[in-house]
């Protein structure tokens, strides 16, 4: 993603919104981003092989660095490189890891910049013995603790938060590493699905809040063969069966002796990324036992209550506005047609265009279809607008392809403050609805009418449907179950020292 700032809009000076509009005609891509995925394997031949394809299951959440560490019962292997999991590995590399046990991680960085050496898993060699760790979320004292730590003499060798869980497991007095993990987790605020491999053992923990997601699954042709990932949606690719979520506040453990299962002793209510559903997910996977394709139906079907238009077509914005424009549609009675066609083909462009050519930005992703478009009062489904360039671009191209009115609508409620809990997000000056109301985004999106999903509609969609085989008091299935500081500003988790001055900063 071309990152650019943005300057704060003023709908009374429409010479500062075209300025703003070109400084960002390239970044076309205006979403909050999720930063990491996870996957373990344990008990498997082909470890290597399997952690590839697992990755390559949770590409959508990090594109910018890819790595698997193996354990062949003696000593550890490790393979880092940016870019996408296709290509930061060969078949070569892939058999120069060795083992029945692997860690994998995909990231894109918050913590950190974007350097190979904040490329996940760490691996590192200490008195007790070797250890592998890879993380998926942000630990929001991390520049405390690492200070300690650095005045304590520790030297660090990349910029990742999650290099501090390293260091204060290698020095806590712990003899077993599920003990020292403890010891090292409690002196951490934040966000964490974790995954550490040893010469013996895989170790997951998910935070007391479970703010990010991680499952369990086992292969069936190999009872003993176990994998953890982000998302249940990796485990079909290897034909491995979901068993079921990790728990907020649980850690995992699995050797030769199978799996075991312990709790944190922080105790904490339930706050999952309800972000999860709106679009960080694959609409394949489910999350907390609900499908999350029906969930953005869902989505779409209450933001048809909350926000109804008259129109004669709804289309999504693909590929993640597609299941709630379905929902949208069917409540609406309102025809439901693919009028952007996402092109599929698109890497990350890294050519400069001349000015002549910048507005082919969005275009290189998507195209409308004149046929669906012309003449047509036409409701546009998004999941979210982060800072309304893409979504003008998007309203330009439906009207320049005949459209007679276009109405945006959002299945997700205003996005006003940033995330710090392992999201990559703007500042809050950056987020136009921090400042700006629907009514003056709708005017500098240029749609006809503008339409949010309300907070309380969202948590209705997402705690809604029954989830198969689940108890009523299930995580997920009530509206205190779910973190949706960035758009309420509750956040969950209080800020250390320098949290309260990296809010001051962004203007929180
Ligand atoms: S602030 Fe938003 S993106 Fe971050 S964890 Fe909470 S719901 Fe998810």
């Amino acid at each position: 993603m071309t990152r650019r700032r943005l300057t704060v809009l003023d709908p009374a000076r429409p010479d500062r919104q075209v300025r703003v509009a070109r400084a960002l005609e390239l970044d076309d891509d205006d979403h909050f981003h999720d930063q990491c995925g996870v996957f373990a394997v344990y008990g498997h031949a082909e470890a290597a092989n399997i952690a590839y394809l697992g990755l390559h299951a949770l590409q959508h959440r990090g594109q910018e660095s890819a790595g698997i560490v193996t354990s062949d019962g003696e000593q550890l292997y490790a393979h880092r490189s940016m870019g996408l999991v296709q290509d930061a590995f060969s078949a070569e590399q892939l058999q120069k890891l060795p083992g029945r046990a692997a860690i994998g991680h995909v990231r894109y960085s918050t913590a950190g910049g974007s350097h190979l050496r904040n490329a996940q898993p760490f691996a590192v060699d200490y008195a007790h013995g070797s250890m592998a760790v890879c993380h998926n979320g942000n630990l929001t004292n991390a520049d405390e603790v690492r200070a300690e730590l650095e005045a304590q003499g520790s030297i660090f060798s990349s910029t990742s938060d999650t290099e501090v869980l390293v260091h204060l497991v290698a020095k806590s007095k712990e003899i077993a590493l599920e003990d020292r993990v403890v010891d090292a987790l409690g002196r951490v605020q934040g966000a964490y699905s974790l995954l550490f491999l040893t010469q013996d053992s895989i170790v997951a923990v998910r935070d007391p809040r479970g703010l990010r997601p991680l499952c369990i699954g086992i292969l069936p042709s190999r009872k003993d063969a176990h994998v953890v990932a982000s998302e249940p949606t990796s485990f079909d690719l290897i034909g491995a069966e979901y068993v079921r979520d990790v728990e907020p506040g649980e850690m995992i453990v699995i050797d030769g002796a199978g799996m075991r299962s312990s709790r944190l002793p922080e105790k904490q209510a339930p706050q999952m990324c309800v972000f999860e559903y709106v679009y960080f997910a694959r609409p394949d996977s489910h999350l907390a036992g609900r499908s999350v394709y029906e969930v953005r139906k869902d989505l779409g079907r209450k933001l048809a209550e909350e926000t109804p238009v008259d129109a004669d077509v709804v289309i999504p914005v693909p590929d993640s506005g597609v299941p709630a424009a379905i929902g949208y549609s069917g409540a609406r009675k309102i025809p439901f047609e693919m009028g952007l066609i996402r092109s599929h083909y698109v890497g990350r462009t890294f050519i400069e265009p001349q000015q002549s050519i910048r507005h082919f930005g969005v275009r290189l992703k998507l195209n409308p279809v004149e046929t669906i478009l012309k003449g047509k009062r036409v409701v546009v489904i998004d999941d979210s607008i982060v800072r309304g360039t893409t979504s003008r671009k998007i309203i330009k191209m439906v009207r320049d392809a005949g459209a007679r009115e276009v109405h945006l609508r959002i299945s997700s409620p205003p996005t006003q403050w940033p995330c710090y809990y392992g999201i990559d997000t703007p500042t809050r000056r950056e987020l136009i609805a921090s400042s700006h109301s629907v009514d003056e985004i709708a005017r500098y999106v240029t749609a006809d009418s503008l339409g949010y999903l309300s907070l309380e509609g969202m948590l209705a969609a997402v705690t809604g449907s029954p989830r198969s085989g689940a108890a009523a008091d299930t995580v997920g299935s009530h509206a205190e179950h779910f973190c949706h500081a960035c758009f309420s500003g509750k956040y969950a988790i209080p800020f250390s020292q320098t949290g309260k001055r990296q809010m001051r900063l962004v203007g929180v």
